[in-house]
Formats: C-alpha cells, structure tokens, sequence
C-alpha cells in the first residue's frame, strides 16, 4: 500500500493541482490532499473549510483520494498521517530550486521522501495567485479552475480588489 500526501495552500483549487492529483491518484494507491494551514497568520483568501469543501468537489471522481486539513511542520504532518512521501508539482525553474531545498530538508530532517511530478504544459502556468488576482478583478476563471467550483470561486473573489477599496 503506498500512500502519498499532496500538500499546498489551495487557496484556491486550480486546474493546476488537479493534474497532479489525477496524476498521483493513477501512480499510488491512495492520495491524501493536504490543506495545510497556519492558524495564527490567517491571510488566505479562503477560509480552510471552503477550501476543503472544494477540494472535496473537484476531486468527487476520484475514488482514492481524501482531502485534509493540517497545521504544523510539513514532515511532522506525514509522519504523523502515516504517509510513505510526499508529492509536489514543479512549473518552473523558481519552482525547482525551492522544491529542492525543501525536499533535501524533510529527507535529512525526517527522512521524507518527496515524489516530483512536472506540470503537465497545458496547465504549467496556472497558479491560485493568478486565479486571485483575476477573479478579484471580476475576470473569468473558465479554464484556471475546476468547472465544478468555478461560480463559487468567482462570486467569492469578484468585487474584493483591495487596490479599489472595496474589500470584501
Ligand atoms: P500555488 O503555488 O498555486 O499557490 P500551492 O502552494 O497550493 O499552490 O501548491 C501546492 C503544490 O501544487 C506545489 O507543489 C505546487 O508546485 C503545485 N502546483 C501548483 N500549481 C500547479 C500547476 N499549475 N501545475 C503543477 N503543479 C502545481
């Protein structure tokens, strides 16, 4: 039985971390999608809950993969659930040389191993910045995030642009 944990911020879901999910969901026998958060800086966008509950809906299809919320050390959160590694996405070489100190970390500090999956190209450009920065100036979302949670996330972020003093 291997197990992996995905974690991230999904602050919110994209079309970005459904490829990798699918994509972990075919190569392990289970995948638990880890929201993972730091209750004394909560600067997100989305609360935990509303990122759960969407997490839960874009992934509704696939049948091995549960979504979680966490707080604390990454390495202590996947020993603690049990996991056999870790898996994250790479979009681009700023990705690479972060990813890669955080993987050396958790491997020297925990011995975690970390499982890479590159961005499929389709989708390597998208991250919840930029879903944030769009949706909060009323853009469309159509094709940056999953069809099933797209009206939510747009009605949420629309008419909350700081710079335009109307926050939300
Ligand atoms: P973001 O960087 O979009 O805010 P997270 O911090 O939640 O997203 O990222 C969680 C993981 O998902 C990271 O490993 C990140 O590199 C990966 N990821 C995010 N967007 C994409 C994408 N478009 N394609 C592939 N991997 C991605």
């Amino acid at each position: 039985m291997r197990t992996v944990l995905y974690p991230g911020s999904f602050d919110p879901v994209t079309v970005g971390h459904v490829d990798i999910i699918a994509r972990a969901a075919a190569a392990f026998d289970r995948v638990v999608v880890g929201v993972l958060h730091n209750p004394h800086k909560p600067t997100s966008a989305f609360s935990v809950e509303d990122r759960l509950s969407m997490l839960r809906d874009a992934t509704a299809g696939f049948a091995n993969v549960t979504i979680a919320a966490y707080a604390g050390l990454l390495v202590d959160i996947a020993h603690s659930a049990g996991v056999d590694g870790v898996v994250r996405g790479l979009r681009m070489a700023s990705d690479f040389d972060v990813e890669m100190q955080m993987a050396r970390l958790n491997r020297q500090t925990r011995g975690v191993e970390t499982v890479f999956f590159a961005a499929s190209p389709e989708v390597a450009h998208i991250s919840s910045k930029w879903v944030r920065d769009i949706g909060r100036l009323n853009g469309s979302l159509r094709g940056l995030v999953p069809e099933a949670v797209r009206q939510r996330i747009e009605q949420h972020l629309a008419g909350t642009d700081i710079r335009r003093g109307i926050h939300g």
